[in-house]
């Protein structure tokens, strides 16, 4: 059975429940840097979400948004982001655009964002609602971003939106020096958020924090449907 519609809020509405989401969700749980927040507090998120799920865009979940996949949590875009230390001229790969609301967030803050995505669909979805909102910086295409995107490497910033059993040797490969990856690893129910850094010719990795992604499936991910 499916639930009423509420009728659709005017942009007024929504830039108040976006800086209230930026306020209470973001800056109360420790996000600091100021590009990041200001980013989250311009980009649209409803226009990311399905239609009847508008009125839950700036709440404090992920929401789905259709082949099985979810729109990450605001916290977790802002706080993934922040870690990635995104600066104005970085060029960065983000793995799993999913609705292309990550992709419009990086693409506020750095010189280019490449985005790869599995599902033929939602990468098109997302690559038509970037353009039309303007975005002339994002390029997104239909791949299994487990390898990376060798093409056009290396990266100052890796960003990974779905978790892997392990960190893609590849990844660390397409890393520039000084570059930083930002990745959810573990198994299919229990992950932690791992950041990876080229630095001087070696890799050091910290674990950060317990979360909760959607598989990276893949050569280098998980298989579909093990
Ligand atoms: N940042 C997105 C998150 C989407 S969920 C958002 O907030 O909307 C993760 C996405 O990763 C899904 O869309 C899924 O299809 C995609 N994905 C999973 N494995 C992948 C792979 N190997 N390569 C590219 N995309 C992948």
């Amino acid at each position: 059975m499916s639930q009423p519609v509420p009728p659709e809020a005017d942009n007024e509405t929504y830039a108040r429940q976006r800086a209230a989401m930026v306020q209470e969700q973001l800056i109360r749980r420790g996000i600091t840097d100021e590009r990041v927040l200001k980013a989250m507090g311009t980009v649209p998120r409803h226009l990311f979400v399905p239609p009847r799920l508008r009125h839950l865009a700036y709440d404090d979940s992920p929401l789905p948004i259709g082949a099985g996949q979810t729109i990450s949590q605001p916290f977790m875009v802002a706080l993934m982001t922040q870690l990635l230390r995104p600066a104005p001229d970085d060029r960065v790969l983000e793995i799993g655009v999913g609705s292309g609301y990550q992709t419009a967030v990086l693409a506020e803050l750095v010189r280019e964002v490449i985005g790869l995505e599995r599902i033929p669909e939602l990468a098109e979805q997302a690559r038509k609602k970037l353009e039309e909102m303007g975005y002339r910086n994002v390029t997104i295409h239909v791949a299994d971003g487990s390898a990376g995107f060798p093409e056009a490497a290396p990266y100052d910033g890796i960003l990974v939106a779905a978790a892997a059993p392990r960190i893609p040797e590849a990844l660390l490969e397409q890393l520039a020096e000084g570059g930083r990856l930002v990745i959810p690893v573990g198994d299919a129910y229990d992950q932690m958020l791992e950041r990876a850094w080229r630095q001087g010719g070696s890799i050091h990795i910290e674990r950060l924090v317990p979360v909760r992604f959607v598989p990276l499936i893949g050569r280098f991910g998980f298989q579909e449907n093990g």
